[in-house]
């Protein structure tokens, strides 16, 4: 027997039917001898409402306001998941984050949990009783009501799993996995059947959008196996009795070795460049500095050696910030005395992202050697242990990422 906590997003809970087969679902794991814990998000599109609302009145409504606001929406779902599971003779609780007592700080719209009380959810589990809880949500030191940011029910999920030392946590949504790349680009994309936290949160952080950052970070930091997949997909259960989907874990040494696990992609980026600045100490600063003062983060950096006394220096943004980025590297060559400054918002990055990088050489050679035969110009390059990147004009996204993921062999099942 093993206790389990399963997240169901808004889509699988967007309708009454939804929740009904929501119900069914808890009902077979119950039935298969399994404790459950279920965390709930708002119904599809309530959250957005109630945004809406909220801005209707404020643009910048009251933070505190807002998450009392907020929290409404997952309060429904677990009322009406309880009923439909209590309908079906299954004894089922409800409980909102502050029932459960989920500790938070107090930073409104975007608190941190500190704590979880469990002794009320183990009476419970030890009576029988299936648990809802609502995603998002908490409770400060003075009891006001904290929201975790948007996409935080799956944070509420892997902390009720590392609190109560689920065997599994299950994150269901409205894909059936983790793809080597997005399908949507690349049809023969294949779902893969395990990857490690840390592969998942670079997959994520570059633009394959399936779980909150956050809520992988803390699966990582606690060991929390996580899995992925479908609430739509049948059949629950695969032959040998385990769930499907992906699981997302730490690094075992008979990991499926495959030298990439999956190819990253990011449309929203913007590259700024200020050409001859003097060369010398803290002008990385001097540059760098105002930039992170305005509250625009930066990504990818390059500084050529210097010559003649000066440098260039490249570094990319999210394509959002780019002109206010510009404005502002525009005064500080003024200042700085630099030559010019230069831009490009049609840029996009493509990330190669493996563990299987670190044991083997030649991966960058052969990434740079695929993308030159398509005749695709590299503007910047960065490495880190796991992940190779390259800035490149955005009408080569599409080409090179499909050239880059049949290059690899990703389509196939590693062996
Ligand atoms: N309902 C919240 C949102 O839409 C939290 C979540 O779904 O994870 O962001
Ligand atoms: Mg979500």
């Amino acid at each position: 027997m093993a206790l389990i906590v399963q997240k169901f997003g808004g889509t699988s809970v967007g309708t009454v039917e939804r929740i009904e087969n929501v119900a069914e679902r808890i009902k077979k794991f119950r039935d298969h001898g399994d404790d459950i814990v279920v965390v709930v998000s708002a119904m599809s599109g309530e959250t957005n409402r109630l945004v809406a609302l909220a801005q209707s009145i404020d643009e910048k409504p009251n933070a505190r306001e807002y998450d009392v606001l907020l929290s409404t929406g997952e309060q429904v779902t677990i009322a009406l998941l309880s009923m439909a599971l209590n309908k079906r003779g299954i004894p089922a609780r409800s409980y909102t984050g502050m029932q459960v007592h989920i500790l938070t700080d107090s930073a409104h719209n975007k608190a941190r949990i500190l704590d979880i009380e469990e002794k009320h959810m183990r009476n419970n589990l030890n009576e029988g009783k299936v648990i809802v809880v609502a995603g998002f949500q908490g409770v400060d030191e003075e009891g006001n009501i904290t929201t975790l940011g948007r996409g935080g029910s799956d944070t509420t999920a892997v902390a009720l799993a590392a609190a109560l030392k689920a065997d599994e946590c299950q994150i269901y949504t409205d894909v059936d996995g983790v793809y080597t790349t997005d399908p949507r680009v690349v049809p023969e994309a294949r779902r893969l059947e395990k990857i490690t936290f840390e592969e998942m949160l670079e997959m994520a952080s570059l633009g394959s959008k399936v779980l909150q950052i956050r809520a992988v970070e803390f699966a990582g930091k606690y060991n929390v196996p996580l899995r992925v997949l479908s609430s739509f997909d049948e059949p629950l259960f695969d032959q040998d009795g385990s769930s499907n989907g992906t699981l997302i874990t730490y690094e075992e040494d008979e990991m499926e070795q495959a030298l990439i696990s999956g190819i990253a992609f990011n449309r929203d980026e913007a590259k700024l460049t200020i050409l001859g600045v003097p060369d010398k100490p803290g002008v990385a600063h001097s540059i760098l500095g105002p930039i992170g003062d305005s509250n625009v983060e930066i990504d990818m950096i390059i500084q050529n050696i210097g010559a003649d006394g000066t440098t260039d220096f490249t570094f990319t943004v999210h394509r959002n910030d780019f002109e206010e980025a510009k404005d502002v590297l525009n005064k500080v060559a003024a200042e700085l005395g630099a030559r010019e400054v230069t831009g490009d918002d049609k840029i996009v990055k493509i990330s190669l992202v493996g563990v299987g990088m670190r044991s083997h050489a030649g991966i960058a050679s052969k990434m740079f050697k695929t993308l030159a035969e398509e005749g695709i110009n590299i503007n910047m390059i960065s490495t880190s242990e796991i992940k190779i990147s390259v800035v490149v004009d955005e009408k080569y996204l599409e080409l090179g990422v499909r050239t880059l993921h049949s290059a690899f062999g990703l389509e196939q099942k590693p062996v």
